[in-house]
């Protein structure tokens, strides 16, 4: 098998692997300023007003795919094998990784979420399926899969540190980097996209340059997977990150 065909079927399984993620947030409101608080809470609350009064929260529907017991304790081992730590819980995301789902409808990708299939890469099968923290549809409804605080199986070496956004697009037979510029194209799709990761930059102190596709996660400086695998993605290459970084 030539080095080319290994590569073009490696990228054909990590867009099948991303076809099958999506994600969710649970967004608590942060506290307003009151007298019973402190003058350092206080303090810290009225920067974090400022930062949402640039950055204001969007609508957001809820659905959240089935995350019990048993998947839990599927994320906290693959954690375990992937990052050396025992844990589900995302608590201190400081990327965002781009997706598209590889099909032409919002439902089609949270059904794969929820089904929690193992997932082969690799030749290796593991467990928790795929998943990530949130879907944005073609009519720029923003759907959230999983709370905030929970880490989805959505990017090879940054489930530990990032969250994960689906944007919903069929290939229709052409390339994945057509398909990322058919939603930068889709003003009603893109800007919910954008107004959904400035409002995540602005409440957990993101930068612009950890915003990253799944294609270009590999230099990400937060990518590290102990196993030694890398991702082979075909969904937002560095001209179309750079392009949708360009309007934030
Ligand atoms: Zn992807």
């Amino acid at each position: 098998m030539s080095k080319r065909t290994r590569i073009t079927i490696t990228a054909a399984m990590a867009l099948a692997l991303c076809a099958s993620l999506v994600a969710a947030l649970t967004l608590a409101q942060a506290p307003g300023a009151s007298a019973a608080v402190s003058p350092a809470r206080a303090a810290s609350s009225a920067s974090a007003a400022a930062a949402r009064s640039v950055a204001p929260r969007p609508p957001i529907v809820q659905k959240y795919i089935a995350f019990g017991a048993s998947r839990k304790a599927q994320m906290a081992d693959y954690s375990q094998r992937h990052y050396h730590q025992h844990t589900y819980l995302l608590t201190d995301p400081k990327a965002i990784v781009l997706h598209h789902t590889d099909g032409a409808d919002w439902q089609s990708a949270w059904n794969t979420f929820n089904a929690n299939t193992a997932y082969v890469f690799n030749g290796k099968s593991e467990k928790p399926g795929v998943s990530a923290q949130f879907i944005v549809d073609k009519d720029g409804t923003i759907y959230q899969l999983m709370p905030l605080d929970y880490r989805a199986r959505h990017c090879i070496g940054m489930n530990w540190k990032s969250f994960g956004i689906e944007f919903v697009q069929e290939s229709a037979g052409h390339s994945g980097r057509w398909m990322d510029q058919q939603i930068l194209n889709r003003p009603k799709q893109i800007d919910a996209g954008l107004r959904l990761v400035r409002y995540l930059q602005a409440r957990f102190g993101i930068r612009t340059a950890d915003v990253v596709g799944h294609a270009t996660a590999n230099s990400s400086r937060y990518f590290k997977d102990y196993t030694g695998i890398r991702n082979a993605a075909g969904d937002w290459f560095a001209p179309e990150v750079a392009a949708f970084r360009s309007r934030l």
